[in-house]
C-alpha cells in the first residue's frame, strides 16, 4: 500500500520533511501545494540577495524534487483553490509547513504613517515577491531608522548600505536596483531595544559592516558598556554568538567613523522605541532611553527618563515575523503558532487532530537558521512514518481520493505548475540574469512566472 502525505508549503521545512518521507524505505507519495507557482519559499523570497551561497540549499531541494514519488502543484492556495478538510479526506497525513510572513506590530503611535514600513514587506520588495513589488519606498531621505537587532535588520540595512555596484551582481531585483540606485539614504541607523549582548546578530553578517565600500560602521563605546547581568550572560557557556558580536562591535567602535565613506551603519542600543514622529509621514522616531534589569538571560527593559529622537524618512520595523492562522486548523494567536507534540497537531483540549501535522516556522516560531528546519522536519516525518506504520493494513487506502483531487486541482483553468513547469521558470530567469552577469534576474509577477511555466517552446530539459 502506497500512503499519500500532502505538504502545504514548499520552503525548506516542507521539503525536509518530504525528503525524510520519501527516504525512508515506506512506500510514500508527496504531493507539495504552494500558492506560488514557484517553491523555495523564504530561500528565494527571503534569503537576502547578496547571500547567493545561502540559496545553494535549492539544490538539495531540487534533488529532493527529482523522486518519481514527489509533485509540486504550484499556483494552488489552501483555503482558495481547495480546503484542509478535503486534504484530509484524501491524504493520510497533511503537513502544515507555512512559515510566518506577517509581520509583527510595534503598537506605538504613528506607527501606520507613511514612511513606516514592515520588514517583511520591504525584504519581499527587493526579493521580487508577488505581493510586495508594487510597494514604494521613500529614500529620498537623508537618515533611515531599523528597529530590531536579529539577522534580518541586518539584511534589510546591508541592502541600504551597501553600494549600487557591490549589489548589482545579486538576485537583488531590477525595480530595487534602480530605486536603490538613486536613494539618497547615507545614514542608517539599526536600533536595538536592549543590549549589545542581547543581540540576536550572527558574527559573520555583523562583521561584513566593517569590509562595505561605500558604508562605515559607527559604534559609540558608551554604549556598549554592560551591567553585571549582560557580562554573566557573556561568561556562560549559554553566551552564543554574543562574545564575537562584541568583540566586532568594539572594533567597530575604535574605527575611524569618517573614514572618507559617503555612508554610515549607525548601532545604537538601549533604546526603546516609543513614537513615530511626523503628522502626514514619518519624520522621525522617538525612543526611550533605557536600562536592564532582571537575571541574567532574562533582561527586560527599564525606562530612563531620557528620550532620543532620530529623524529619519523611513522607519523599517524589523522585530521579527508572524504565522498567520490556516482555515480549519487550530491556531494559537499568542505564539502565532499551530499547537502541536512532536509535530502532530492538537486541538484546544491538547488532543491530536488526526492526520495533521506542522513543521517549520509555523510549527515553532520564527527563529533559526534554513538548516535548524532540517531536524524540525525530520522530527515531524518521523511522528508521521511512526502513525503511518501504526495504521497500515487498517486505514482506508486513500488513492482513489487522491488521485479525483489532483486531477480537479490539475485542471487546465487553475493554471497549475508542476516541477517541470518551475524548471521552465528558472530557465529563464537564470538566461535573464546571465544577460546581465547576474545570478538570476527573478519573475515578480505571477502572470509572468504562469506565462513562463506553460511555454512550450521551452523543455525543462533546458536547465
Ligand atoms: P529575531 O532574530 O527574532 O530578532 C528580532 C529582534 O526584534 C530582536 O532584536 C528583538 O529584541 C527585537 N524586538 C522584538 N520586539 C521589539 C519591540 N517591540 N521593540 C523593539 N525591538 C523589538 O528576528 P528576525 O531578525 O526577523 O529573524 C528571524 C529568524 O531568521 C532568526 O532566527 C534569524 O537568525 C533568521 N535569519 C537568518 C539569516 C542568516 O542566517 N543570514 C538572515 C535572516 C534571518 P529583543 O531581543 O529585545 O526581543
Amino acid at each position: 500500500m502506497t500512503f499519500n502525505v500532502a505538504i502545504v508549503g514548499s520552503g525548506p521545512a516542507g521539503f525536509y520533511v518530504a525528503d525524510a518521507l520519501l527516504q525512508s524505505g515506506m512506500s510514500i507519495r508527496v504531493d507539495m501545494i504552494d500558492r506560488l507557482p514557484v517553491p523555495f519559499g523564504l530561500v528565494r523570497h527571503g534569503v537576502a540577495p547578496d547571500h547567493q551561497k545561502l540559496k545553494a540549499v535549492t539544490s538539495v531541494f531540487e534533488g529532493i524534487a527529482d523522486h518519481e514519488n514527489f509533485s509540486f502543484l504550484g499556483n494552488l492556495e489552501v483555503g482558495r483553490d481547495v480546503d484542509v478538510a478535503q486534504l484530509r479526506q484524501a491524504y493520510d497525513a497533511v503537513v502544515i509547513a507555512t512559515g510566518a510572513i506577517a509581520d509583527r506590530p510595534l503598537g506605538i503611535e504613528g506607527e501606520e504613517l507613511p514612511g513606516s514600513v514592515s520588514a517583511s514587506e520591504f525584504v519581499g520588495w527587493y526579493n521580487g515577491h508577488p505581493d510586495f513589488r508594487d510597494r514604494v519606498f521613500d529614500l529620498s531621505q537623508p537618515n533611515a531608522v531599523i528597529i530590531g537587532n536579529g539577522n534580518v535588520a541586518l539584511d534589510v540595512c546591508r541592502i541600504l548600505s551597501k553600494d549600487i555596484e557591490e549589489l548589482r551582481r545579486s538576485d537583488i531585483c531590477e525595480h530595487a536596483l534602480d530605486a536603490l540606485a538613486s536613494s539618497r539614504v547615507t545614514d542608517i541607523f539599526l536600533v536595538g531595544r536592549r543590549g549589545p549582548t542581547q543581540a540576536k546578530f550572527t558574527t559573520k553578517e555583523l562583521r561584513e559592516f566593517g569590509d562595505l565600500v561605500s558604508s562605515a560602521p559607527v559604534v559609540d563605546p558608551d554604549e556598549l558598556s554592560l551591567n553585571y547581568a549582560s557580562i554573566e550572560e557573556l561568561e556562560s557557556p549559554q553566551a552564543g554568538n554574543a562574545p564575537r558580536n562584541l568583540d566586532v562591535l568594539r572594533n567597530f567602535a575604535k574605527a575611524d567613523a569618517a573614514a572618507g565613506k559617503p555612508k554610515r551603519v549607525h548601532f545604537r542600543f538601549l533604546l526603546s522605541p516609543a513614537r513615530v514622529l511626523g503628522t502626514d509621514r514619518v519624520q522621525g522616531v522617538a525612543f526611550e532611553r533605557v536600562e536592564l534589569s532582571g537575571p541574567a538571560f532574562n533582561q527586560s527593559t527599564v525606562p530612563t527618563g531620557t528620550e532620543v529622537t532620530i529623524p529619519a524618512g523611513l522607519l523599517v520595523r524589523s522585530i521579527g515575523y508572524r504565522g498567520t492562522p490556516i482555515a480549519g486548523v487550530p491556531f494559537d494567536a499568542r505564539s502565532a503558532t499551530i499547537p502541536h507534540k512532536d509535530g502532530r497537531v492538537q486541538d484546544g483540549q491538547g488532543a491530536s487532530v488526526d492526520g495533521v501535522y506542522v513543521a517549520g516556522w509555523i510549527k515553532r516560531g520564527p527563529s533559526g537558521i534554513i538548516g535548524t528546519n532540517r531536524a524540525c522536519g525530520t522530527d515531524t516525518a518521523l511522528a508521521i512514518l511512526a502513525d503511518l506504520q501504526a495504521m497500515s493494513g487498517e486505514s482506508p487506502d486513500k488513492q482513489g481520493r487522491r488521485e479525483q483531487l489532483v486531477n480537479s486541482l490539475r485542471h487546465p483553468s487553475r493554471r497549475p505548475v508542476d516541477f517541470d513547469g518551475w524548471r521552465r521558470i528558472d530557465t529563464l530567469e537564470r538566461a535573464a540574469g546571465a544577460a546581465v552577469e547576474k545570478p538570476r534576474e527573478k519573475m515578480t509577477s505571477v502572470r509572468a512566472m504562469l506565462e513562463a511555466a506553460e511555454s512550450n517552446s521551452l523543455p525543462p530539459s533546458a536547465v
